[in-house]
């Protein structure tokens, strides 16, 4: 066995325990910030005064008893989730007890 042989072969070992040692990191470490709430949808922001979007339930006057975002069907958030994404505010999350006038039922 040649010296040359024996580095690499060293080299090789090193990479590989870096590579083992890394991977918690990238495969679990990572992943908190990957799945990151995106930013709450504003009550103020054109879009949502156009559906009349509060993030309370309580204070939409025209909401029927039971909806909210939680119970929307165009709410992507996880169940017992406090905020999520919904269908119509690509980008944005909405109050798992908001409300909007289009407010569906799940299906
Ligand atoms: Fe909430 Fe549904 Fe309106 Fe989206 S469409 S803001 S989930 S009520």
């Amino acid at each position: 066995m040649s010296h040359g042989s024996s580095l690499s072969r060293r080299e090789l070992l090193q990479r590989i325990a870096l590579g083992v040692s890394l991977t918690p990191l990238v495969s679990g470490g990572l992943s908190p910030v990957l799945a990151s709430p995106s930013p709450l949808l504003s009550v103020d922001a054109p879009e949502a005064k156009a559906v009349k979007y509060v993030e309370d339930v309580r204070k939409a006057p025209g909401a029927t008893p039971g909806s909210s975002c939680a119970s929307c069907g165009l709410y992507q958030g996880k169940n017992g989730s406090a905020q999520g994404p919904c269908q119509l505010f690509p980008g944005k999350d909405v109050k798992a007890a908001g409300w909007c006038s289009s407010w569906a039922p799940q299906m």
